[in-house]
């Protein structure tokens, strides 16, 4: 196990690597870090804070995954596919798999640790997949590929806030400078701000 200080340009918390990282994977991995998190705080003008522990697989995201579902179990019920890459609100951590995360996954982990810990889960996720998409807009081939499920339930709710609020308000409103009058909150984005319980619940029995 081997750990850095800090990032080198400090656009996140520690990187820290769950097994023997080669030298030139180690390189890649911490620039694909730093890109992601400078994107992240040029965007917002805020910096992601996490530490970043690093997986090399299944196996190792797997474990991590478990250990921080006991007496958590609702947390990840919707999770990114495959395990891919996640994002512990509670410990401040981004857990990244790296043989099969892509840069998008480095970003949308990123975005998340900007986001209010207090915002639901589901509002949380669709302005960290909503704001992935928008920064690598003009990066077409970085474009993540994503089950249809994750449009539905996250990200055209937040186009619609978009479309109501405008980009620079909901980009405030994504890193808790701006408010939302939850009266003021259309029809198809409404489910975004339903306690996590709830939505869980109403997505469930679809
Ligand atoms: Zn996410």
């Amino acid at each position: 196990m081997t750990s850095m200080p800090e990032s080198e340009a400090g656009y996140c918390g520690k990187v820290e690597f769950l097994y023997e990282a080669e030298g030139e994977e180690r390189q890649k991995i911490l620039k694909m870090l730093e890109v992601a998190g400078k994107m992240v705080s040029d965007y917002f003008g805020s910096k992601c804070k996490y530490d970043v522990l690093v997986c090399d697989g299944g196996w190792c995201m797997e474990l991590q995954v478990i250990s921080r579902e006991r007496g958590n179990s609702k947390k990840y019920r919707l999770r990114s596919p495959d395990y891919m890459a996640i994002t512990d609100y509670n410990l401040s951590e981004i857990i990244i798999r790296k043989d099969v995360a892509k840069f998008a996954q480095y970003l949308h982990e990123m975005i998340h640790c900007v986001i209010p810990k207090s915002y639901p889960h589901q509002l949380r996720e669709g302005l960290a997949w909503f704001f992935t998409l928008e920064i690598i807009r003009p990066y077409p081939y970085l474009r993540p590929s994503y089950p249809m499920w994750i449009a539905d339930i996250y990200i055209r709710p937040v186009r619609s806030l978009v479309e109501t609020f405008g980009l620079d308000f909901i980009k405030n409103f994504a890193t808790g400078n701006a408010e939302i009058e939850e009266s003021a909150v259309p029809e198809d984005a409404k489910d975004l701000f339903l306690p996590e319980a709830v939505f869980f619940r109403k997505k469930k029995s679809v």
